[in-house]
């Protein structure tokens, strides 16, 4: 097809009321007349649904199949895609709804967490054709074995971004609830900076430190095929929101610090007095990894007498599997003890200009140090620089950085 495409994604609070899909239908209208071109749009459950649907099948039982679950979960999106179709039809626009398996999206076979795979976009090329604004169910798709599957939690913007990837889309939009990627959650930090572009390794950084703005996997797929992906507000008109591209297509030059994030959902780990040895990581990592659970900072260090202390950090809901883990294999090196804290968090700072400017890390540990929050860990990459410090701390500390790198400043 000759014509351009692009593609809108709109989460659950945008759809998330009758009022809310009518003028969801008026983007779509206004986009495809604007924009002239090819319109496909990819939407979430209505609000809570998916979370509703939950707490009903917790309710028959506690033990259900993956199956099945895919089963009920899809259903969330089905709902948004045939309403968001008759309020266009309503409003007099040609327009037609996909579920995951009618629009060709194929993945892995594997339930709950599924990876897109490939995608027949001829029966939406088809529908395009013919003038219709295409309607297509996020977060699902279909096995090989014809199963349904879904692709986690909040996966919709990682459909959206997989069908304007396959479509070749000029480029993917996805609407929220916030205006723009800030340079701090809003929640926890007043006068927050709201970034007009953004690097989508940045974007990287700040979803795997604890912002919460995209799906992780949406953002990867933009990378990987270099499709510009938009962050705008589906409630104000005009709203430009975020593009995030290409370092090499800022134009502006990067920024020391773009932004800063906090994770609450950290979990801190330590056995303390193994021999100094080698291959005592390898042992300590190798059976976490087995039980995949994966480890974020890692410390090791010499206490005395050639005995070490190694500290990590998990996700605080594998803590409990990891801590039963660790036993074992303290037990298997005869290790002292373990210990175990669930109320630290983990600040980052990210930022593609970070290597450029000298005097970052030294400026974030100052600001911490002067404000006697203790540093736990440190782990410092590229484009980011993460401390653990204690949960109680976590919101003075987001502020206080913010503030100390003007943040607020940036646009
Ligand atoms: N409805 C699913 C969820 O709430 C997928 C999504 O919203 O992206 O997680
Ligand atoms: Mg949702």
């Amino acid at each position: 097809m000759n014509q351009k495409i692009l593609v809108q994604k709109f989460g659950g609070t945008s759809v998330g009321s009758p009022d809310r899909i009518r003028a969801v239908a008026d983007i779509c209208i206004e986009t495809k007349e604007k924009e002239n071109c090819g319109l496909v749009v990819i939407v979430s459950a209505m609000g809570d649904t998916t979370d509703d649907l939950i707490s009903l099948m917790d309710q028959i039982t506690d033990d259900p199949f993956d199956r099945e679950v895919d089963m009920l979960l899809s259903t969330g999106e089905q709902i948004s895609v045939a309403l968001l179709t008759m309020a266009l039809h309503k409003k007099g626009q040609k327009a037609i709804s996909f579920t995951g398996w009618q629009a060709g999206i194929k993945t892995e076979s594997i339930h709950s967490k599924a990876r897109i795979k490939d995608i027949d976009t001829s029966r939406i090329l088809e529908a395009l054709k013919e003038n219709k604004i295409v309607i297509i169910t996020g977060f699902q798709g279909i096995s090989e074995e014809k199963e349904i599957t879904t692709l986690g939690r909040g996966g919709s913007d990682t459909s959206a971004v997989a069908i304007a990837a396959a479509l070749k889309a000029e480029r993917c939009d996805i609407y929220t609830d916030v205006d723009a990627v800030h340079t701090a959650d809003p929640r926890i930090v007043k006068n927050t900076g709201k970034l007009k572009y953004i690097t989508y390794n940045e974007m990287l950084e700040l979803a795997a430190r604890g912002a919460k703005v995209l799906h992780p996997r949406s953002v990867e797929t933009a990378k990987s095929f270099n499709l510009p992906l938009r962050v705008r507000s589906s409630w104000e008109k005009n709203n430009v929101g975020t593009l995030i591209i290409k370092d090499t297509q800022m134009l502006e030059g990067k920024h020391g610090v773009t932004g800063v994030a906090i994770d609450l959902e950290q979990a801190r780990l330590s056995i303390i007095g193994v021999a100094d040895t080698p291959g005592i990581s390898y042992k300590i990592f190798s059976k976490l990894a087995e039980k995949n659970i994966s480890v974020d900072l890692i410390i090791q260090s010499i206490s005395s007498h050639n005995l070490a202390e190694v500290d990590f950090t998990v996700k605080k809901s594998d803590l409990k599997k990891a801590k039963q883990i660790l036993e074992e294999t303290a037990k298997e090196l005869n290790a002292k003890s373990i210990t175990s804290d669930d109320s630290i968090a983990k600040i980052s700072i990210v930022g593609a200009g970070m290597i450029d400017e000298a005097g970052i890390a030294a400026k974030m540990f100052e600001t911490l140090g002067k404000n006697n929050i203790n540093i736990q860990m440190i782990s410092t990459g590229e484009i980011h620089i993460s401390c653990i410090i204690n949960e109680s701390d976590a919101e003075k500390a987001i502020n206080l950085i913010h503030d100390a790198f003007e943040l607020h400043k940036l646009k």
